[in-house]
C-alpha cells in the first residue's frame, strides 16, 4: 500500500499512477462488468487456465487501461502494453507476442487501428496460441509457426463498431463500460483525494463528481485543479464553495458542460436551427476531426440527453435548448 504523504511528492504522472486502482475490488462503479470478471478471473485461475481474450470498449478515460492492468494483476501476471498505431510490422507483434509468458497479459490500446496484416497474424495467436511468421524474403522466404505460452489478449477501443467482425468474434469476453453516476465518481474523487494526502469534504468531491462528463479521468484532473485552486485561495481544505468557484474558473458550468461541449451545441443551435445534421458538417463548422467528435463530445451529450441521432443526422433536444436559454424555432 502507498502511504499519502509518499504519493504527494511524486509529479503529476506519478501522482496518477499512485491513484490507479491495482485490484479489481478498488475498481469503482461499472457493477455489472466488475461481478462479470471476478467470476470469470476466478473461474480461470481456479482452473489454472489463461483468462480467455478480453474486449473493452468505451470513451476515453472510463478505465479500460486500468481494467487491463488490472486483469494481469489479478491473474497474477505481468502486462506487456501497446497499441494498434505503433504495432506497424509484423515483426513488432511477434517481438511482443514470443516475450510473453504463461498468464501474462497483452494490453493492445486502440485495437480497431491495427492494420490488416498484423491484425491476421493475430487471429492464430488468439485462437491456438500460435504464430505463423514468414522469414527470409523472394524465393527463400519461407513460413515457420511458433508456439506462445497461453496468454491473454486484452483490446481497447472506443466503439465496438469500429472492429473487424472477425476479430471481434476472437474475443471470448467483450465489456463495455458506461459512464459513471455522481455517486460512484464521488467515491472515486474520495479515494484519490485520500491518496494524495488531500482534505476534502464529501459536498467538495460531489460537486467535482456532478461536473466530470462521467468519466474517472476527468474527474481526477479536476480534483487537482481545484486543490490548486483551494490552495492558492484558502486553507487548502475541498469544501464545495471551493469547487464551485474553481470549476466555474476552468469554464466546467454547472451540468458539467465544457468549452467544447458547448461550442458543439451552440453551433448546432445557431448555424443549423438545431438540425439534423450530419457528422461532417458538424466536425467541419466547429474544425474538430470527426473522431472526436464520435468517441469523445458525442457520447456524453447522448447519454445526457442533449443531443439525439435520427437517420437524418444529429438533431439537439429540448434540454439543450433550454439549457442554453434559448427558444426552439417553431418548426424542431
Ligand atoms: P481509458 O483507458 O479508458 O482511457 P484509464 O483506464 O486510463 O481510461 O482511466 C483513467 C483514470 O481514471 C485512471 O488513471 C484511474 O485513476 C481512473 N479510473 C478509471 N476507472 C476507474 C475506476 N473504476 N475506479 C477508480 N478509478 C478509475
Amino acid at each position: 500500500l502507498v502511504s499519502a504523504t509518499s504519493v504527494q511528492s511524486r509529479s503529476e504522472e506519478g501522482q496518477d499512477r499512485a491513484i490507479r486502482p491495482t485490484k479489481l475490488a478498488d475498481y469503482i462503479g461499472q457493477p455489472a462488468v466488475s461481478e462479470q470478471m471476478e467470476i470469470f478471473i476466478g473461474a480461470a485461475a481456479a482452473r489454472g487456465e489463461a483468462l480467455d481474450h478480453v474486449l473493452i470498449f468505451g470513451p476515453p478515460g472510463l478505465g479500460k487501461t486500468t481494467l487491463a492492468n488490472i486483469i494481469a494483476n489479478e491473474m497474477n501476471g505481468t502486462i506487456k502494453t501497446t497499441s494498434g498505431p505503433v504495432l506497424e510490422k509484423a515483426g513488432d507483434l511477434a517481438a511482443m507476442l514470443t516475450s510473453l509468458e504463461e498468464g501474462d497479459v497483452l494490453f493492445i490500446d486502440e485495437i480497431h487501428r491495427l492494420n490488416a496484416s498484423i491484425e491476421e497474424l493475430l487471429y492464430p495467436a488468439m485462437e491456438d496460441y500460435q504464430l505463423d511468421i514468414m522469414i527470409g524474403e523472394g524465393p527463400a522466404a519461407r513460413s515457420i509457426k511458433l508456439e506462445l505460452p497461453a496468454f491473454t489478449l486484452v483490446g481497447a477501443t472506443t466503439r465496438a463498431g469500429l472492429l473487424t467482425s472477425p476479430l471481434r468474434d476472437r474475443f471470448g469476453i467483450v465489456q463495455r463500460l458506461e459512464f459513471y453516476s455522481t455517486a460512484d465518481l464521488t467515491h472515486i474523487v474520495m479515494r484519490s483525494a485520500k491518496m494524495l494526502g488531500l482534505e476534502i469534504e464529501t459536498e467538495g468531491a460531489q460537486e467535482i463528481a456532478k461536473r466530470s462528463r462521467g468519466t474517472p479521468r476527468i474527474a481526477n484532473r479536476l480534483l487537482k485543479r481545484v486543490r490548486d485552486y483551494a490552495q492558492v485561495k484558502s486553507d487548502g481544505v475541498i469544501s464545495q464553495k471551493m469547487a464551485d468557484k474553481a470549476l466555474n474558473l476552468l469554464k466546467v458550468d454547472s451540468h458539467g458542460l465544457d468549452h467544447m461541449d458547448r461550442r458543439l451545441l451552440i453551433t448546432m443551435m445557431e448555424q443549423f436551427e438545431g438540425g439534423p445534421v450530419g457528422i461532417e458538417s458538424m466536425a467541419a463548422s466547429i474544425s474538430e476531426e470527426r473522431g472526436t467528435i464520435e468517441d469523445v463530445l458525442e457520447p456524453y451529450l447522448i447519454q445526457q440527453g442533449y443531443i439525439i441521432r435520427t437517420p437524418r443526422g444529429r438533431m439537439v433536444t429540448k434540454s439543450a435548448w433550454l439549457h442554453f436559454g434559448l427558444t426552439a424555432p417553431s418548426n424542431s
